[in-house]
C-alpha cells in the first residue's frame, strides 16, 4: 500500500517491468517498482509473486494509454521527428517532445 500511488500492473519477469518503466518515465510518468522478495533464498518465488509497477493516482489514465499503445505497435520500428530529430517508437503518431506531427 502506497499513498497516492497505485498499481497500474503485475509483471511476472523484471525484464518487462524495466521495459514498461522506461516507456513511462520517457513520456513523464513517476514509475516505482516494487519487488516482491521475501524468498531472496529462492530465486524462483520472486518470479511467482512478480514486480509491482505503481503510478502516481493522477498519472494513472496517462500511463495505461501508454502502455495500451506501447503494446500494441511494439515491432513498428521508431521514426525520427522532422522537428527536433528526436528518435520517437512507431506507436506515436506525433513527437512526444515537440509536439509535430510524424510526416
Ligand atoms: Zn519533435
Amino acid at each position: 500500500m502506497r499513498d497516492g500511488m497505485t498499481r497500474l500492473e503485475t509483471y511476472t519477469s523484471e525484464i518487462e517491468a524495466e521495459i514498461a518503466k522506461g516507456r513511462l518515465e520517457t513520456l513523464g510518468v513517476t514509475v516505482i517498482l516494487e519487488k516482491d522478495n521475501c524468498g531472496s533464498m529462492q530465486p524462483h518465488l520472486d518470479l511467482q509473486a512478480g514486480v509491482k509497477l505503481y503510478v502516481p493516482d493522477q498519472e494513472l489514465d496517462k500511463a495505461r494509454d501508454i502502455l495500451a499503445t506501447s503494446a500494441a505497435a511494439t515491432t513498428s520500428g521508431t521514426w525520427v521527428c522532422a522537428g527536433c530529430s528526436e528518435e520517437i517508437d512507431g506507436s506515436y503518431d506525433a513527437c512526444w517532445k515537440c509536439g509535430r506531427d510524424r510526416e
